[in-house]
């Protein structure tokens, strides 16, 4: 057994290493060329749909930066945000996704009316809410595109906001304006309740590992979390997003789960804003 325990450790750690080089060599270049890519346009928002479960309506849309780079074609936001993050780089990107997305949420308000689309989700990195002009930022952007607070859901990660008391007031600071808070990859963290006493949480959005697992026999115990945190969202008064649903089944499982909004393949790719358009308009199909 410790023979067997050794050799997939060194099996393991060999296909691992040559990927970790590459990868150091990859990310200073990135992180240079990421410098630019803003200002050459190279960067634009994808947009994927959420909606309410039991209408099968739109509910909201979560924005996704894209950056098209002119050799390397389409970098996914997995290899260049944690670059951005490390550089401090996130700062100015994210200031551009904020801005970029309420300019659409907004464009598509008065296009097809307020009452087809409510709000949207913007992604913010931990560097963002440490950034002391943060709460100013917000609220300049929602003036500027003529929202209200509550048009905006910003998404955090639990790891992002165990992170002191600066980012507490910034929270709270953001959530007394009525802007929205949204847990993004709930579950997969350390600390996952004792954040939602500490933290203004709207709303819950259950991790895709955990909807992977509910429509599996065998895997009780993403089922359990799945169901539980249902639960926990509807005791607390919170919204429940499931996430990363893929098949027919996980969206009918975590509907009777008591899941009202979903997002995920099978409902809808991230897509461009004239995509989203055309569901503004379709009727409801559930
Ligand atoms: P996330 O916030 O958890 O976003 C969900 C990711 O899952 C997106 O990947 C989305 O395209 C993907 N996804 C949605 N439905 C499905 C599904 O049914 N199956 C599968 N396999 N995947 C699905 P994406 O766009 O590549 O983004 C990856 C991550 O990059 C995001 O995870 C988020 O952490 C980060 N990110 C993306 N845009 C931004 C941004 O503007 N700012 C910040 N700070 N982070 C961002
Ligand atoms: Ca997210
Ligand atoms: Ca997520
Ligand atoms: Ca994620």
């Amino acid at each position: 057994a410790m023979y067997e325990a050794k050799a997939a450790g060194k099996a393991s750690w060999a296909r691992f290493e040559p990927r970790m080089r590459h990868e150091v060599v990859n990310h200073a270049r990135l992180g240079s060329e990421l410098h630019n890519a803003i200002i050459r346009h190279e960067l634009y928002l994808a947009y994927q749909p959420v909606f309410d479960l039991v209408t099968g309506r739109l509910a909201c849309v979560e924005a996704l930066v894209r950056w098209n780079h002119p050799t390397r074609g389409n970098v996914p936001p997995n290899d260049f945000i944690p670059v951005a993050e490390r550089s401090g780089l996130i700062v100015p990107l994210g200031s551009w996704v904020l801005r970029e997305a309420c300019t659409q949420l907004a464009a598509w308000r008065a296009e097809y009316g307020d009452a087809a689309i409510g709000s949207i989700n913007v992604n913010v990195a931990a560097r963002q809410l440490r950034d002391p002009g943060f709460v100013d930022e917000v609220t300049a952007v929602l003036a500027d595109t003529g929202l209200v607070p509550a048009n905006l859901v910003l998404e955090v990660t639990e790891s992002s906001v165990v992170d002191g008391r600066q980012v507490r007031d910034t929270l709270e600071a953001l959530h007394g304006l009525g802007v929205r808070l949204a847990l993004d990859d709930f579950g997969t963290g350390q600390s996952s309740l004792s954040l939602l006493r500490a933290f203004p949480v709207d709303v819950l959005k259950l991790d895709k590992s955990f909807v992977d697992g509910i429509c599996d026999g065998e895997d009780r115990g993403r089922l359990a979390v799945a169901a539980a945190v249902s639960q926990l969202a509807e005791y607390l008064d919170l919204y429940a997003v499931a996430e990363g649903i893929e098949t027919a089944e996980q969206a009918e499982r975590l509907r009777r789960m008591g899941y009202r909004l979903g997002q995920g393949y099978h409902l809808a790719k991230p897509l461009p804003p004239g995509e989203v358009a055309v569901l503004m308009t379709r009727p409801a199909t559930a």
